[in-house]
């Protein structure tokens, strides 16, 4: 569904102030001032208006917003937050449908328009997740659009039946292939990445291989990934998150991994997180590798933080990679906008004509400003239609279920 709307007196990226109409829901005009037009009208107030925020790494299946507080007393190791998750999803009543559906309204909330999402799947729980969101999906897709990732999260090769289930997930609607951590979880990093890989290339699928392994090892599965994208010229197509391993302090080996990555176009998504080594964003971004980012989880049973707001990451993003400038936060900001959007590969994404009218309008004085103090949003609108005002969902939505 696609709207009309005229928004006046806002400044796009913080410049001088415009009108910007949108028609059947696509920015048709951006001019200093347009004459009264058939269009419900709203008044920007000055504000920033900025392209709708791009969630592009999060888990919709499994938040657990909206439920008791959970008690975390997890163990340190990765393989202890993934058995403690599995059993948890029953024990708990984790219903994919119901928290993605919280988890998505928070986050448009907030201003996102785009989401790319991974979900679980697993020999227990089967295409639960993946038929929960699909649901979400459906239910929303006139305020927000989701992507999913078919996300290996107990791993692959360890589980026998697993690859089946991604292989039935991509028919049933998933869109991408994920991956999971090659040597650390199947042991086997020839392997994983073996089948990940064929099952893109047998449903002509992208590939997002979350690779918390950190250092050497990292980096060793790292080259294995850009060596296959390389072999079967998916150029573009691959993206890589978390990537600890680029956070190492060797800043010889670091960037020529990032030389290659740049060659190769494969992108790179981080949640710019305060207790890892992480992707250095900035460097990253000089050599043309396109960097997005996503909140990650947000309240589960792997940790208790996260609101689904991606101004307040672009903050995030800034601190862990010592941003202080305005041109710094500015590129914080264009990674969790634009630089997700490009990870996803949305078309007609961005403020000029033509674009989407997915758009949100942001408080304060400089976009850098906005990063800081990211107060709630003043509106959202997707596709020419108010989704949000004030931080709240607009309760007349009609939404499709
Ligand atoms: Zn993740």
């Amino acid at each position: 569904m696609t709207s009309n709307l005229l928004i006046r007196n806002v400044r796009p990226m913080g410049g001088a102030n415009v009108d910007i109409l949108v028609e059947n829901g696509r920015i048709t005009r951006i001019e200093p001032e347009l004459s009264a037009l058939e269009a419900p009208v709203e008044d920007g107030g000055g504000r920033i208006i900025i392209p709708g925020l791009v969630e592009a790494h999060t888990h919709l299946d499994k938040s657990l917003i909206g439920m008791a507080w959970y008690r975390n007393e997890v163990g340190p190791r990765l393989m202890d937050k993934i058995e403690n998750e599995r059993e948890a999803k029953t024990r708990l009543g984790i219903d994919p449908t119901r928290q993605s559906r919280r988890q998505t309204l928070a986050s448009v909330a907030h201003g996102t328009t785009h989401i790319r999402s991974h979900v679980d799947i697993d020999t227990v729980h089967g295409l639960a997740g993946v038929e929960g969101v699909m649901r979400t999906r459906e239910e929303l897709r006139d305020i927000v659009d989701i992507e999913i990732v078919a996300f290996p999260q107990s791993g692959m090769l360890i589980r026998p039946g697993t690859v089946e289930l991604m292989g039935k997930a991509l028919e049933l609607g998933a869109e991408v292939v994920g991956g999971l951590d090659p040597a650390g979880i199947d042991r086997d990093p020839k392997g994983h990445l073996d089948a990940v890989f064929d099952l893109a290339q047998r449903f002509g699928r992208p590939v997002d291989v979350h690779l918390h392994e950190a250092g050497e090892l990292g980096a060793f599965s790292l080259e294995l990934i850009m060596e296959r994208t390389r072999a079967l010229g998916m150029q573009g197509r691959v993206a890589v998150s978390h990537a600890f391993c680029l956070g190492m302090p060797d800043a010889d080996y670091v960037g020529r991994l990032i030389d290659e990555l740049a060659e190769l176009s494969i992108h790179i998504l981080t949640t710019g997180p305060a207790s890892r080594p992480s992707p250095p964003v900035a460097k990253l971004r000089a050599a043309g590798v396109v960097v997005g980012a996503g909140n990650d989880g947000i309240r589960d049973t792997w940790g208790p933080y996260g609101n689904g707001d991606m101004l307040e990451r672009a903050m995030f993003v800034g601190l862990r990679n010592n941003f202080r400038r305005d041109d710094e936060l500015e590129a914080a900001l264009d990674v969790c906008t634009r630089g997700g959007a490009q990870v996803i590969a949305l078309e007609r994404y961005g403020l000029a004509p033509g674009c989407w009218g997915d758009v949100v309008l942001v408080e304060g004085e400089t976009v850098a400003d906005a990063v800081v103090s990211h107060r709630p949003r003043a509106l959202v609108v997707k596709r020419g239609k108010v989704v949000a005002r004030d931080g709240i969902m607009v309760t007349d939505l009609n939404l499709t279920a």
